[in-house]
């Protein structure tokens, strides 16, 4: 059976630390698909078919990786995709309390689902999108915070 794993965020917008998780975790992995949650309570800056049109050009030439959009649980969503692998990056002990209740509740969701962690790599520790868009509204560079493929048009 084919390792399928979903890496699911709001990628508002999708950062280096975002970049470093996925590249590292292709080998791992025989399909990765970057899920964009459509039902969390984040406020949104960027157009979601911009979200989406950015990663896919990112990702372009690479076979096994996909893009798409979804809404509802990410157990659901796995189970219609055929993912057994939910694929998350870590980079504070806030990010592993919070990730540590997700991952033990989807479990309990569904036993079929693992959660996989990729630590941030140093360099990435302090990035997220939060702080990006926050940046990126007051007029500021996020050219620094964003992967070099894509080029924020909005
Ligand atoms: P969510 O709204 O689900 O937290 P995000 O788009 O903020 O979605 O993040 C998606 C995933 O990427 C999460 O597992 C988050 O911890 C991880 N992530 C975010 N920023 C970084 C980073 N700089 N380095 C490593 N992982 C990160």
């Amino acid at each position: 059976m084919k390792k399928i794993a979903l890496f699911p965020g709001s990628f508002d917008p999708f950062t280096v630390g975002h970049e470093s998780i996925v590249n590292r975790a292709l080998p791992l992995f025989d399909e990765l698909v970057i899920g964009i949650g459509v039902n969390q309570d984040k406020h949104k800056l960027f157009p979601l078919d911009k979200r989406v049109e950015w990663i896919k050009a990112l990702f372009k030439h690479e076979q096994k990786l996909s893009v798409q959009v979804f809404e509802g649980l990410t157990v659901d969503f796995c189970k219609k995709i055929n993912a057994e692998y939910v694929l998350r990056g870590l980079r504070t002990s806030a990010d592993f309390e919070y990730e540590r209740a997700i991952g033990q509740t989807n479990k309990v969701l569904d036993e079929g689902i693992e959660t996989v962690f990729l630590l941030t790599r140093p360099e990435h520790t302090f990035i997220s999108s939060s702080i990006v868009k926050d940046v990126f509204k007051n007029g500021g560079d996020i050219s620094k915070f964003i992967p070099e493929g894509i080029k924020i048009d909005v």
